[in-house]
């Protein structure tokens, strides 16, 4: 099993998770040409996607999604509150799945778990997906922790978890303040604390891979989200992966 980004953060988001013969995209928040030109940095191309999973409606997770599966012919997978939210944007396509947030299900080789989350979205999920033998959890776009989040996540190979801001850089930006209270709020983003209190929580005696992801440009550094993450798992700073908003990053291999 490996997993790689195409890039995350506010303004476009995009994974790659594969197993065997199966390979599936966690969101696309890029354009076609852009997806298609990240895509072929980690040596893919589009039509070798089984599918699209979907996270939620905004718009830097499910953006790209109707044009680049309409493009490539890739079936899409949602959940019904998603569906409902963006409904007209998926007309006309074929392979469009939808799927309530508490029941799993497979992709090829791959089973997808998807965990409901506190978001501000109809009906928000994350994912652990696994091949049998590996278990990848996939944890962004939260305001906070929930039980049944670290009940998921625990037991984990690999994370890629939000460090979205830091709790004072946040207070001291000049975001408006609404803007500011819905980022720090329950169905908001992580703060690197939080997300440092989620691995002091659960099982990480198998983890192998942990990578940062959905860094606020403005309210967060690399630096600050590796510290807080290494301080809960006692690691160096170093062995913390960061997802880039340009860059993503590279293969992982589980
Ligand atoms: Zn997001
Ligand atoms: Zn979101």
């Amino acid at each position: 099993m490996r997993f790689a980004s195409l890039g995350s953060g506010s303004e476009g988001n995009g994974l790659v998770v594969e197993s065997g013969g199966t390979r599936v995209l966690v969101d696309c928040g890029f354009g076609v040409r852009d997806t298609a030109t990240r895509l072929a940095r980690l040596g893919l191309q589009p039509r070798s996607l089984a599918a699209i999973l979907v996270t939620h409606e905004h718009s830097d997770h499910i953006g790209g999604v109707p044009a680049f599966a309409a493009r490539h012919g890739i079936p899409v997978w949602a959940t019904f509150g998603t569906l409902a939210a963006v409904s007209t944007r998926f007309e006309g396509m074929a392979e469009v799945y939808g799927f309530d947030s508490h029941d799993r299900f497979a992709i090829g080789e791959l089973e997808v778990i998807p965990v409901p989350v506190p978001h501000d979205a109809r009906e928000p999920v994350q994912y652990v997906i696994g091949d049998g033998a590996r278990r990848l959890g996939v944890l962004t776009d939260l305001g906070v922790s929930t039980a049944h989040v670290e009940a998921s996540l625990s037991g984990c190979d690999a994370l890629v978890l939000e460090c979205n801001h830091d709790l004072g850089m946040l207070e001291k930006s000049d975001y408006p303040y609404p803007l500011k209270q819905r980022i720090a709020g329950r169905l908001g983003h992580l703060h690197n604390e939080a997300a440092a209190g989620i691995l002091a929580a659960i099982d990480t005696s198998r983890l192998t891979h942990i990578i940062a992801a959905h860094l606020s440009k403005q309210n967060n550094t690399a630096e600050l989200a590796r510290a807080a993450l290494a301080s809960a798992l006692s690691c160096a700073p170093d062995w913390i992966g960061i997802a880039g908003q340009a860059a993503g990053f590279d293969w992982r291999e589980l």
